[in-house]
């Protein structure tokens, strides 16, 4: 039931001027496919019978028209003329040579191209599939009563059979071919279009590490599948940067940004993972790693970006920065440690910077 809400709540885009790329190959494959099958079954009507003969010759070269038009139609008006003309080919085929011939089959590919369609909103393409059905119907109910109005051969009968049901599989195939590998590879590209933006989403553009919205969920989902592990947390800010800003300019602090960003990314094969937290804070996570452990590494940090020299333009410099660190304790929430992690951060920086608090 689900599956029949769903599809009469789709909402369709409005623009039935723009016909999506799919949808036009898989109209100009019926177009092209329809034009081929026409043309057999004049050939073989001809040869048959000449009663009639006007009608197949106008419809095909309606057809023939929507073939040369087919760029210059909308989507709609493409359906419309589609369905006229295989609704006359079908009511002139099976009224002139009945039922058993199989000229409905051709009927099917309106469904399919109907419900192909996604400027169609659901209640049209409903009507649409009713009009279709009940003109089998009327046709199948006319031709009980009423004998065909010519008669053929039991051969041509054949022929005329055979082209009919294997013209009207072929295009069915066809249409659902272009449709089906459409979809497949817009479905792929847009799985790899929401990849991208979910890394965009979770990166800093700036420092290029991962965001503090993105680096929460590492640290949550790690600490909801490990909930026995052991962890360290740390929030490190640079020291005095507004000076940096202040002294050298604001590209001059963002360089300084990306080069730190450098460091703790090569310095991150310690055993932990480093996020930009904001402004110039970055948090630093310890999976597995005790305090003793996580502060070690941090005071090495601490000794590396004393030492890094900065160079940018004629300047160059050195920073320091402060860093609070917190262990797991068992009991509190992440949020908590990181919260303790940040006053001693601030514990740090009142204490005269340049120092790591554990
Ligand atoms: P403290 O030692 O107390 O941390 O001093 P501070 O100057 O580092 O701290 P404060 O909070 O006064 O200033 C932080 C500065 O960082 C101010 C802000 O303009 C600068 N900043 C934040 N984000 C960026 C950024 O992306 N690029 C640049 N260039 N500066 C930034
Ligand atoms: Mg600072
Ligand atoms: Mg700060």
């Amino acid at each position: 039931m689900k599956l029949f809400s769903d599809f009469f709540r789709q909402i369709v885009p409005k623009n039935t001027k723009e016909t999506l790329f799919y949808y036009r190959q898989s109209v100009i494959l019926a177009d092209r496919m329809l034009g081929v099958y026409f043309l057999l079954s004049i050939l073989l009507v001809f040869w048959s019978s000449k009663q009639f003969f006007w009608i197949p010759l106008v419809i095909f070269g309606v057809l023939l028209f929507k073939i040369f038009q087919v760029n210059q139609l909308t989507a709609r008006f493409n359906l419309l003329l589609i369905s006229l003309i295989i609704c006359a080919w079908t009511c002139w085929y099976v009224i002139c040579f009945g039922w058993g011939i199989g000229g409905q089959h051709t009927l099917i590919v309106l469904v399919v191209l109907v419900f192909f369609c996604l400027y169609e909103p659901p209640a049209f393409k409903i009507v649409y599939f009713l009009m279709i059905l009940t003109l089998r119907i009327f046709l199948y109910q006319y031709t009980s009563v009423h004998a065909p109005l010519i008669s053929v051969d039991s051969f041509s009968l054949f022929l005329m059979q055979t082209v009919n049901t294997i013209s009207a599989f072929l295009m069915l195939a066809c249409c659902c071919i272009v449709y089906s590998s459409n979809l497949q590879e817009t479905a792929r590209q847009l799985l790899l279009h929401n990849e991208q933006l979910q890394i965009q989403a979770e990166t800093d553009p700036l420092t290029k590490l991962i965001n503090r919205r993105g680096f929460m969920d590492v640290m949550t989902r790690y600490v909801s599948d490990n909930p026995e592990a052991m962890y360290c947390v740390a929030i490190a800010d640079i020291d005095f940067f507004k000076r940096v800003n202040d002294t050298y300019g604001h590209n001059c602090g963002d360089h300084v940004l990306q080069q730190l960003a450098a460091l703790f990314t090569e310095h991150s094969k310690e055993g932990y993972f480093v996020s930009r937290w904001g402004g110039e804070e970055f948090c630093f996570f310890f999976p597995g790693v005790n305090i003793d452990d996580a502060s070690r590494i941090m005071t090495d940090l601490l000794i590396a970006v004393r030492k890094m020299q900065i160079e940018y333009e004629d300047h160059r410099f050195s920073i320091t920065i402060t860093a609070g660190v917190e262990e797991n304790d068992y009991r509190s929430p992440l949020a908590d440690l990181l919260e303790s992690a940040d006053r001693k951060l601030y514990r740090g920086k009142a204490n005269g910077r340049n120092q790591m608090v554990f």
